[in-house]
């Protein structure tokens, strides 16, 4: 049998490159869809690839502990847990409510827990685990207007680091990924001028693909990756040396 790989947010642009990617890999992959059923529906049809869906806000614990349920019941046993829900918020201290910080703090980091608890002891249990949790270079360097989604993202490298000692010794990698800018949707939605000036700043002078994200969660995942735990991997066009 397959192994199954659960990828959160896998309709947004570097999710699905990763589920793509992981499909041709031969895992069996499921993911969670936010957006209205009809929509998701929408988009699984679309792809080229085999992949089975699942409602899942990742702020919530309760729903994620119905999606491991669901999982379990329909397709088995994760074997491979990918975190790519996220979302940003943007904006200056001075403006920022306690919305934009909470629902950022929400998405990107209390989700790697509410999902990362419902699959990792198990994978312990069975001797065999990959986790992989998106972050991205503003965690690493802090961003401009960007208070909310930096803290969010540097604590889901903090969590990666804990937790990969926990099951060291388990068969469980748990490391971190995190993109520098990558040409989806949340980077298109920055305004022209302010998206030019970021990839000036970009020592390969341009942005990042989604599939060269996908390609490298495809080796942190495999056993070739095995030695590799707790690891924070930078894949910034030289954007940022860590
Ligand atoms: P997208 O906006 O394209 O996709 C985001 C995904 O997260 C969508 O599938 C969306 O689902 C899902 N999502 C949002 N909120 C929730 C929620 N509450 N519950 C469940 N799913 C949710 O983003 P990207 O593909 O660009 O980003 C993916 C990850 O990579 C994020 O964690 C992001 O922070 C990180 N990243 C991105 C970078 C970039 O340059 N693009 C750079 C560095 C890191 P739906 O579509 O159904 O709403």
């Amino acid at each position: 049998m397959s192994k199954v790989a659960l990828v959160t947010g896998g309709t947004g642009g570097i999710g699905n490159a990763i589920c793509k990617r992981l499909a041709d890999d031969g895992y069996r992959v499921v993911t969670t869809y936010f957006e209205p059923e009809e929509q998701a529906r929408a988009w699984q049809k679309k792809q080229d690839y085999e992949v089975t869906i699942y409602p899942c806000d990742v702020s919530s614990y309760d729903d994620c502990a119905k999606l491991k349920q669901a999982v379990e019941a329909d397709v088995g046993p994760v074997d491979i847990l990918v975190n790519c829900a996220g979302i940003t918020r943007d904006a200056t201290f001075k403006k920022i409510t306690p919305a934009h910080w909470s629902a950022v703090i929400k998405t990107n980091l209390d989700s790697i827990f509410n999902v990362s608890h419902q699959f990792v002891n198990q994978m312990a249990e069975r001797g065999y685990g990959r986790v992989v949790n998106i972050s991205s270079v503003n965690g690493q360097k802090g961003q401009f207007g960007q208070s909310n989604y930096s803290a969010a993202k540097a604590g889901v490298h903090g969590f990666t680091m804990a937790l990969a000692q926990e099951v060291a010794r388990k068969g469980v990698t748990v490391n971190t990924l995190s993109p520098g800018y990558i040409g989806t949707e949340m980077v298109m939605a920055i305004p022209e001028d302010v998206r030019n000036k970021i990839v000036a700043q970009i020592p390969v002078g341009r942005l990042g693909k989604p599939e060269e994200m996908a390609a490298i969660v495809s080796f942190l995942v495999s056993d070739d990756a095995a030695f590799i735990t707790g690891a924070d991997i930078s894949a910034n066009g030289g954007q940022y040396m860590s």
